[in-house]
């Protein structure tokens, strides 16, 4: 049975270290939108010149920008068996668009789809955002102050230098939080009424979550 899985929860609550390490352990692709924006800004492309005005801000791209890079997605062959959507929908809009994407790549394969969501506590969140390292080659993520790489600002497996992204700062962080609860968080309530939604305890430690999420994707 195809198996999509998406995820909710406020900005830093960890769905981007438990959703990679679930793509792996399912066989199944990471698509995570956050990093395909982040790659046409790169680029460079129109797409990306966009994308930056809005990500700069904290605020959510266009809704048929983003439907178009995900439809695309969502229709390669490597997502024939399924998917791991992370950041993806964040709005009821994104959501409604994501059911018609769905109708259409799906055609009469029978579907397992759940909306996981990672309860937390928010207080904490802010200095995950603001002391939050990533490495460009590898994509494991650090925090300066929660979970250091053994030499300062340095990658422990592929020995380049990490990095911060443009919007993990202070004022920006909070605006990305404001607009998780604006227009993420009314989704909880859209996938429970469906019947989809499964809600996992995200507070701990990577462990305890991970093995919180293997059993509600069983
Ligand atoms: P993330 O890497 O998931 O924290 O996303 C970083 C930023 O990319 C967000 O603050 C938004 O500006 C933008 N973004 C990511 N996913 C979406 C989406 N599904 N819809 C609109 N904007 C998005």
């Amino acid at each position: 049975m195809k198996q999509e899985l998406i995820f909710l929860g406020p900005p830093a609550c960890g769905k981007g270290t438990q959703t990679n390490r679930l793509s792996e352990f399912l066989g199944l692709p990471h698509i995570d939108t956050g990093s395909l924006l982040r790659a046409e800004i790169a680029k460079e492309t129109e797409d990306g010149i966009i994308a930056k005005s809005f990500i700069d801000k904290g605020h959510l791209v266009p809704v048929d920008l983003v439907a178009t890079i995900i439809g695309k997605k969502l229709a390669g062959e490597d997502c024939k068996k399924g998917y791991v959507l992370d950041g993806y929908p964040r709005s009821l809009e994104q959501a409604e668009k994501l059911d018609i994407i769905n109708a259409k790549v799906d055609g009469d394969n029978q579907v397992s789809f759940k909306a996981i969501y990672f309860d937390i506590d928010t207080q904490i969140l802010l200095d995950r955002i603001i002391y939050r390292q990533s490495c460009p080659v590898c994509g494991e993520i650090y925090n300066k102050k929660f979970k250091p790489s053994k030499t300062e600002n340095i990658c422990d497996k592929c020995n380049v230098e990490l990095k911060t992204r443009a919007d993990d700062n202070a004022e920006i962080a909070q605006e990305r939080f404001n607009t998780y609860f604006e227009q993420t968080a009314p989704l909880i309530k859209f996938y429970e009424e469906k019947g989809v939604l499964r809600k996992i305890d995200a507070n701990g430690s990577i462990d305890e979550v991970w093995n919180r999420l293997l059993d509600v994707i069983k």
